[in-house]
């Protein structure tokens, strides 16, 4: 599917690359959570995990890891948040498969996660034996 990254990789759209090989490319998310948040996708067009090669989702985790760790470095990240959001009930808004990289600062405001308790020990006992491999 054609989407606003797509453009973004044939250069039809500007945008403020950061790496680029011949399977993945890396740039500057528009409305970044902190300065630096860039966004790694894959050349092709996979609309979300599930459909990417793990031969091309582990060049991007790595591609991803060496961002976060330029981050740390050259803009004093105290932390690094790498999520990835699949499907729109997920947060999902471009349909091309991309991992965040977002450079996280001691007390900048943001609070991802909202945890809730298991309704009950069986609940969670449940849910462990229907996920575990
Ligand atoms: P999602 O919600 O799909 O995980 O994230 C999509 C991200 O793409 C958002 O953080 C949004 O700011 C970013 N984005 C959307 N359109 C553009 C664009 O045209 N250029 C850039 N650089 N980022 C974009």
């Amino acid at each position: 599917m054609e989407t606003i990254f797509t453009k973004i990789i044939k250069g039809e759209i500007p945008c403020a690359k950061i790496y680029e090989d011949n399977q993945i490319f890396a740039f500057l998310d528009i409305n970044p959570i902190n300065p630096g948040h860039t966004l790694v996708i894959p050349k092709e067009s996979y609309e979300n995990i599930f459909e990417i090669p793990n031969e091309v989702l582990e060049k991007m985790i790595v591609i991803a890891k060496q961002i976060a760790t330029k981050q740390k470095e050259v803009l004093n990240a105290d932390g690094i948040n790498i999520g990835m959001n699949n499907g729109k009930d997920a947060g999902q808004e471009v349909f091309h498969a991309h991992i965040h990289v977002i450079p996280r600062y001691k007390d900048d405001g943001y609070k991802l996660w909202h945890g809730k308790v298991y309704e009950s020990e069986e609940q969670k006992i449940e849910i462990q034996e229907k996920l575990k491999f």
